[in-house]
């Protein structure tokens, strides 16, 4: 049995409630593990914990902390099977997935965060005329909050918490209830590798306690959220009337447009992947699919025949493309999309639940395509985040810009077409914090990352997060 513990000032703890969740694995359907679902009392010892490391923290020169986190960095990927296990067993991801993509990528956003702090310079600006010079400082905020989703549990997680450290924070952290094991095991690194105590503080538990607690705490300066829009809507009401700086990172309904004129065989592997990695469970999976009508019918059957090839199974087999869904309630709440579907469109491939032997219990279903005739149904219009697209077939190219945007969400876009001015006039236009042309999940992590509409507030990555995670002082003196 696997006891997930609260990872407070250095030290593992018990919840002081004493209350439990407990942790499913998803391939098979059992209980394999406890998690604390942390009081508001938890959060508070986990404050007090960060606000006391603050002022040594804050001060520590930019030379130690990037060593810190360069060796949490390297601790990652010393330790890849053990993480890459307990991210598989935990999310019911396949395990080549969580050892080529979620370790590496945790790993990558120390690296990166320990290396993009030493280039973060201040402005200054000399007031011609006035003999004066304007300098801006950028301060860190002192204690701040990080909540987590758990698709990709660990991958997100340091995605906030390597910019907040990095920039002098310290931090209050709550992964997903639903994953919990890699980041329980990640404070056992950051003691190993001199993090000083009290600098990042793990807590675990259910939104509406632990996560509830931290973003309603009068002193966390900041929350840094991924997580679903409905969330995000009730964390922006709590938070905005405290003026809490907030990064709010949530769901999306991505359009995937192909052009007859694009790369097919590019197109067509890439969209297979776009499409169900992570069983569809990425927030920028292109779940709309929208199909230029003279290569319709072509790419419908291309499509269907690589999709029914993909192999659903146990998540440790290394031939598994399709792993299980995160949990019984998201099964369910996928499945209900698929009733939706037989009765209103044409499923053309898949939209059945899934046994695997020797795990009948747990949660697998088929990777499904559905041909939808109107952009405006539910099927387009409501984030599913599970093994699911929807194909329509359009005539031009105004036709698709419209129907790419006639939706609430605006997170990403992939665009396929070799007309060079098309994939310009096309980015420029189309409601997206993401736009990638002839590729997809390309990241450089000196971008930034980040929605639009429902989709979100605010940015993540290089510089844009290291600024979120500071706040500016202009000191202006005259000569
Ligand atoms: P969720 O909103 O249910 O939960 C996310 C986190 O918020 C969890 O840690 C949860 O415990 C916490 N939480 C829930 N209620 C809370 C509250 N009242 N106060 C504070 N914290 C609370 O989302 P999920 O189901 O874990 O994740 C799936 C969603 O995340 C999808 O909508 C997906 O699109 C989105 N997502 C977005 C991005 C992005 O970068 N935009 C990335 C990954 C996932």
């Amino acid at each position: 049995m696997l006891k997930v513990q609260n990872y407070i000032n250095g030290n593992f703890h018990d919840p002081l409630s004493d209350e439990w969740l407990d942790n499913y694995c998803p391939s098979d359907g059992k209980i394999y593990g406890i998690t604390p679902n942390s009081s508001r009392e938890d959060v508070e010892n986990a404050y007090i914990a960060a606000q006391s490391a603050f002022p040594v923290w804050s001060q520590t020169t930019l030379e130690k902390r990037s060593q810190i986190l360069l060796k949490i960095s390297e601790l990652l990927e010393n330790n890849l099977q053990e993480f890459a296990a307990a991210e598989s067993k935990d999310n019911g991801k396949p395990i080549h997935v969580a050892k080529s993509i979620d370790i590496p990528r945790a790993a990558s956003n120390f690296r990166f965060f320990a290396h993009a702090i030493t280039q973060f310079s201040s402005e200054s600006h000399h007031t011609t005329g006035e003999n004066a010079i304007n300098f801006t400082l950028r301060q860190p905020l002192g204690v701040v909050g990080c909540i987590s989703p758990w698709n990709l549990p660990l991958y997100l997680f340091t995605w906030k918490i390597a910019p907040a450290i990095a920039a002098g924070n310290c931090v209050v952290a709550k992964p997903s209830e639903i994953t919990p094991a890699t980041a329980f095991l990640l404070g056992k690194l950051c003691n190993q590798a001199g993090l000083p105590k009290g600098v990042l503080n793990i807590v675990h538990g259910l939104g509406k306690t632990t996560g509830q607690a931290i973003i309603k705490h009068p002193d966390i300066k900041a929350i840094s959220f991924t997580g679903g829009t409905k969330t995000g809507t009730h964390i922006a009401s709590v938070a905005g009337p405290m003026f809490k700086k907030m990064s709010l990172e949530l769901g999306g309904k991505n359009p995937n447009i192909i052009f007859a004129d694009c790369d097919y065989n590019n197109m067509l592997e890439t969209t297979v992947k776009s499409s169900f990695a992570n069983q569809g469970q990425i927030c920028l999976c292109g779940s709309r699919i929208f199909v230029e009508a003279s290569i319709y019918e072509k790419f419908k059957e291309d499509f269907v025949n690589k999709v029914k090839k993909l192999k659903i199974g146990h998540p440790s087999n290394n031939e598994t493309d399709i792993g299980a869904i995160v949990s019984k309630s998201h099964l369910n709440k996928i499945l209900s999309y698929i009733d939706f579907a037989k009765k209103n469109h044409n499923i053309l491939s898949g939209g059945h639940v899934v046994s695997i032997k020797n795990y009948e219990n747990g949660y697998y279903m088929e990777p499904t395509i559905i041909e939808v005739n109107s952009n405006d149904c539910d099927l387009n219009q409501e984030e599913i985040f599970g093994p699911v697209v929807t194909i329509i077939p359009f005539e031009k190219e105004d036709e698709v810009l419209q129907m790419a945007n006639q939706v609430k969400y605006g997170l990403s876009a992939t665009i396929w077409t070799n007309d060079l001015t098309r994939s310009m006039r096309l980015s420029h236009q189309i409601e997206a914090g993401v736009v990638w042309v002839n590729t997809w999940m390309l990241r450089d992590l000196r971008t930034p990352f980040g929605g639009t509409k429902a989709s979100g507030v605010g940015r993540e990555g290089g510089f844009e997060a290291l600024r979120f995670f500071t706040q500016s002082k202009n000191v202006c003196i005259k000569y």
